[in-house]
């Protein structure tokens, strides 16, 4: 992400206007700019009002008991131009779509929506951005890890063929061992596998291993150990894995035939097998990041869902289509695009304050501190240990400040 962000485009405040900076490398030359695209959902609801509002005395404010209908809202945002949309081949797009959630409307949007609607949408996104490297960047959330329907995934396939809740995988490519009997060398070649069987059917474990002559009669389907590395292996299971480093997705504690699923697993087309998401981005040629787990305020599209909330509030009817319209002229343009750039900025403050190993208040501190700049300064340590110093000095203050005004006021009393 710090590399990332070196080479996108920045926005500085010079005397009260934001302008924009293109990055250059360290001899000052012009560098391939990259853009960040951040996604997200957000859901709202048509009987959400304000939680305080003026009113004449001896009158109640009429509330709605309900929180009314709801209206989801996925969307990719840049902060060149916001949430966009344009004519493709024909076709008109836009960066977000509307999914009504619940029983009896669209159902509930999950990983398939989200990459058909990225699939749909990528045309667009490049369209906007040419000459740029794309990176798109989504919430670290359990179901942005899914496989294709039709990924090499060996965790749910049985040990024989068939099987009522087999999915059905894509075909592969399998390197044999072929031994040359003329002068007794053997060679590595590579070879198609199919993954169903001539009837039609899945293949189990036992064939697929079979075929790659890797099976053992003794093979159990899956040992304790292997049962154990899947969760290792997950992305959303490994607690330990800090926060900031990316853990190797290939990490593979066991090498032998321990048992059939796991020695399938291990097989380099299965191991390399990406999730549904990152192949997706694979094939338009956009790279793929995640946020930190938890870390939704490095997201700066959370911020702008809330400046669009703010707005519905205000202007709340409780009455469910005047709210859509509302929403689809905020999405299409009534944010402010200088909105997108300085909470753009502001992530990447934040993110620079986690990388300087600044935390909590000291870190909000700072970063209010250092509002103007695209990053914070370089630290050194006894910075660092200065700007503590000088936090703790405010926030002495401020107290002070409290006790004393609860003192006058004691005193008035
Ligand atoms: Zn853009
Ligand atoms: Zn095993």
């Amino acid at each position: 992400m710090a590399e990332l962000t070196k080479r996108s485009v920045t926005y500085v405040t010079v005397e009260g206007e934001l302008i924009a900076e293109t990055p250059v490398n360290s001899n000052g030359e012009k560098v391939k700019v990259v853009v960040i695209i951040t996604h997200d959902e957000m859901t709202v609801y048509s009987n959400e009002c304000r939680s305080c509002v003026w009113m004449e005395n001896g009158k109640q404010k009429m509330v709605k008991k309900t929180k009314g209908k709801s209206i989801m809202v996925s969307g990719f945002c840049c902060d060149c131009h916001g949430f966009f949309s344009g004519w493709v081949d024909g076709v008109f797009l836009k960066s977000y779509e509307f999914f009504e959630a619940g029983k009896g409307r669209d159902g509930w949007y999950n990983n398939d929506d989200l990459v058909k609607f990225l699939i749909k949408i990528a045309p667009l996104i490049r369209s906007k951005h040419p000459d740029m490297d794309i990176v798109l960047a989504f919430d670290n959330s359990m179901s942005h890890h899914k496989k294709a329907p039709n990924a090499l995934d060996a965790t749910a396939l049985p040990l024989r063929d068939g099987g009522k809740n087999s999915r059905r995988m894509r075909d592969t490519k399998i390197m044999v061992e072929r031994f040359n009997s003329s002068d007794r060398s053997s060679t590595l070649e590579e070879k198609a596998q199919k993954m169903q069987n001539e009837a039609g059917e899945q293949k189990g474990i036992k064939t697929i291993l079979i075929e790659r002559r890797l099976w053992v009669g003794t093979m159990l389907l899956e040992c304790q150990e292997c049962k154990d590395d899947v969760f290792r292996m997950d992305p959303n299971k490994r607690k330990e894995l800090e926060e900031f480093k990316d853990a190797d997705p290939n990490w593979i504690g066991f090498t032998d035939k321990c048992c059939a699923r796991g020695c399938l697993r291990r097989q380099d087309d299965f191991r390399s097998q990406k999730e549904w998401l990152a192949e997706e981005c694979e094939k338009a040629h956009f790279q793929i990041i995640y946020y930190p787990k938890y870390h939704c305020e490095l997201n700066y599209i959370e911020s702008i869902w809330a400046y669009i909330k703010c707005k519905l509030r205000r202007s709340c009817t409780f009455n469910y289509n005047s709210m859509v319209e509302r929403l689809k002229s905020l999405l299409d343009g009534d944010v402010p695009l200088e909105l997108f750039q300085k909470t753009a900025r502001c992530c990447q403050r934040m993110m620079d304050g986690y990388r300087m190993g600044l935390k909590g208040p000291l870190l909000d501190y700072a970063s209010k501190k250092y509002r103007g700049h695209r990053a914070m300064p370089r630290f050194v340590t006894t910075e660092v240990n200065n700007l503590q110093k000088e936090f703790e000095e405010k926030m002495r203050l401020k107290r002070e400040r409290k006790l004393g005004n609860a003192r006058a006021a004691k005193a008035t009393s």
